[in-house]
C-alpha cells in the first residue's frame, strides 16, 4: 500500500511596511551589509522596541483575507534561543495569542480548502551569509543585521496537504492573495520563505527549513518523500529532525535532530504593551479586501468588458501585472486588444526574460503607445510581435524601435523584386495558387513577409501577388 503523506507549512511573509517592526530603520533590502541598522534592531542593552502599527494592520488584513478569527487583544512573547542571527538572544513573536486563528485557504487546482491554524506577527532575524559553501559545508559565516527586525507574519497551516504539488499550490495561492491586497510583494527576493513539515503516516515528522521559490517547495518535498520511503523500505526508523534544502542539488540534508517547540523558552515580552485592534481599524481594511483575487477578476470583467479567461490570467500573474494592465487600460481604449496582447506576447516576453513586469523598463505609457501603433496600422501585427521582444527587454521607445527596424531591414527594398524572387523560388505554390488553392497564396504571402522581416504590409503583398500571378 502507498504510504500516506502528511504535509504542513509554516510560511514567513515579509510585510510591505516602510519601516522595520520595532524601530525606524527602513524595511527594504540594502546591499551594503550592516548599514540599515540601529541600536534597537541590533539588540543593544537598554533599547526598547516600539511597535509599528502598520505591520499590525497588514497582519490583521492577512488574517481577515484567510477567514481567520481575529484576536482583538494580544501581546508579544520572547522566543529565546542562542544563534548568531539573533543579537538579543530572543526573537519577539506572538505565542499564546496570535493575531489570527482558525482560518482557511481555497486551493483551486486541488479543488478543496485547507485549514490555517494561525497567523502571527514576528521580527525577522539577521541573515547569515555562508562563505565557501552552504549551511552544511561553509568554512565560516558572516552576519548581516540589515534584515534583523524586518516585519514578518508567519502563517501556519494544519497538516492538511497531501502532495508536494498541493504544498506548492498553497504557497503560490498565499502569495497571490497577499500580493493583491498589498500585504507583501511576492516578487521581492526572499519575501516568502517556507518551512515544510512532512511525515509518512505513522512516522516521525521532519522539518525542511527556509525554502524559497514555489517550485523549490515542491522539489524539496518530493526529495524528502522519496528519502523517507526508501528508509522505511529498508526498515530504518525516520528520525525527527530539521533538514536543509540544497537548491542546486535539489536534495535535503540533516541540520539538527529532535528539535521541537518545547525546546524554545517562551516568556512574556514586558517591553511591549498589550495591544487592542479596534473595530475602526477592521473597517478601514475593508477596501483592501475588495482586491482579493476572486473579487478583482469580477471587477476586471465588468469594468473593462474583457473575457473571463483573460481576466483570470491577468490576476493570476499577480498584483504588479494586474496593476500594469489597469494603468494601461486607463490610457488605451481597446481593452480587448490590450488584454489579448498582455496575456499573449507581453507575458511570453516577460517569462522569457524571467522578469516581473515591475522589473521590466516598460511603462503603461510606452506600452499603450506600442499598441496604438499596431491599432493604427503604423506597424503590422507581425512586426509588433517581433518588436515587443526588444521593447520588453530594453524598454526602448517603441516608435524609435520601429523606425530603426524598418531602416535596418527592408523598408527601402523594392517589394516587386522580393515578390519576383519568391515566385521564382516557389514554382509549386505558384502553380497551386493558379489552380485556385488559397492556402498556397497564404504560403506565398508568408514567404514574402519573411524576406522583409515582417516589415511589409500583408494586404499590399496580397494585392501585388494577385496582380503578378494573374498575368
Ligand atoms: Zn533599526
Amino acid at each position: 500500500m502507498e504510504d500516506e503523506v502528511i504535509i504542513g507549512l509554516e510560511v514567513h511573509v515579509r510585510l510591505l511596511t516602510k519601516t522595520k517592526l520595532f524601530c525606524s530603520c527602513e524595511n527594504r533590502e540594502v546591499e551594503e551589509p550592516n548599514t540599515n541598522v540601529c541600536p534597537i534592531c541590533m539588540g543593544f542593552p537598554g533599547t526598547k522596541p516600539m511597535l509599528n502599527e502598520k505591520a499590525i494592520e497588514l497582519a490583521a488584513l492577512a488574517a481577515l483575507a484567510l477567514n481567520c478569527k481575529i484576536n482583538k487583544t494580544f501581546s508579544f512573547s520572547r522566543k529565546v534561543y542562542f544563534y548568531p542571527d539573533l543579537p538579543k538572544n530572543f526573537q519577539i513573536t506572538q505565542y499564546d495569542a496570535p493575531i489570527g486563528i482558525e482560518g482557511e485557504l481555497m486551493l483551486l487546482k486541488a479543488g478543496r480548502k485547507i485549514r490555517i491554524r494561525r497567523v502571527h506577527v514576528e521580527e525577522d532575524p539577521a541573515r547569515l551569509v555562508h562563505v565557501g559553501g552552504d549551511i552544511t559545508s561553509a568554512s565560516y559565516a558572516l552576519v548581516d543585521y540589515n534584515r534583523s527586525g524586518m516585519p514578518l507574519i508567519e502563517i501556519v497551516t494544519e497538516p492538511d496537504l497531501k502532495t508536494p504539488a498541493e504544498a506548492r499550490e498553497a504557497v503560490a495561492t498565499l502569495a497571490l492573495v497577499l500580493g493583491h491586497i498589498g500585504v507583501c510583494d511576492p516578487s521581492a527576493e526572499s519575501a516568502i520563505r517556507v518551512d515544510a513539515n512532512i511525515s509518512l503516516a505513522g512516522g516521525k515528522r521532519v522539518e525542511i527549513k527556509n525554502i524559497t521559490g514555489f517550485a523549490n517547495v515542491e522539489k524539496a518535498l518530493l526529495f524528502e518523500i522519496a528519502r523517507q520511503k526508501q528508509l522505511r523500505a529498508m526498515h530504518i526508523e525516520i528520525e525527527q529532525e530539521t533538514r536543509h534544502f540544497d537548491e542546486i542539488k535539489k536534495t535535503t540534508s540533516s541540520l539538527r535532530t529532535k528539535e521541537s517547540e518545547e525546546d524554545y523558552g517562551y516568556i512574556f515580552e514586558p517591553d511591549l504593551l498589550t495591544y487592542h485592534i479596534t473595530d475602526s481599524m477592521i473597517s478601514s481594511l475593508a477596501p483592501a479586501l475588495e482586491e482579493l483575487p476572486s473579487k478583482r477578476i469580477s471587477r476586471l470583467i465588468s469594468k473593462y468588458q474583457i473575457p473571463e479567461n483573460y481576466a483570470r490570467i491577468i490576476i493570476y500573474e499577480g498584483k504588479n501585472f494586474a496593476d500594469f494592465f489597469e494603468h494601461t487600460a486607463d490610457i488605451f481604449e481597446d481593452r480587448i486588444m490590450l488584454a489579448k496582447w498582455s496575456v499573449g506576447d507581453l507575458l511570453k516576453c516577460l517569462n522569457y526574460n524571467r522578469i516581473d513586469v515591475s522589473q521590466a523598463k516598460i511603462t503603461p505609457q510606452s506600452y499603450a503607445e506600442f499598441l496604438s501603433m499596431i491599432k493604427s496600422g503604423e506597424i503590422t501585427e507581425r512586426l509588433g510581435k517581433e518588436l515587443i521582444k526588444e521593447f520588453v527587454a530594453t524598454g526602448a521607445d517603441p516608435r524609435r524601435l520601429a523606425e530603426r527596424y524598418k531602416n535596418e531591414n527592408f523598408e527601402n527594398l523594392d517589394l516587386t523584386q522580393v515578390i519576383e524572387a519568391t515566385i521564382k523560388e516557389n514554382p509549386k505554390a505558384v502553380e497551386d495558387y493558379r489552380k485556385g488553392n488559397q492556402k498556397a497564396l497564404q504560403f506565398l504571402i508568408g514567404k514574402v513577409l519573411e524576406k522583409t522581416n515582417n516589415t511589409a504590409d500583408p494586404k499590399k503583398i496580397r494585392d501585388m501577388l494577385n496582380a503578378r500571378v494573374a498575368q
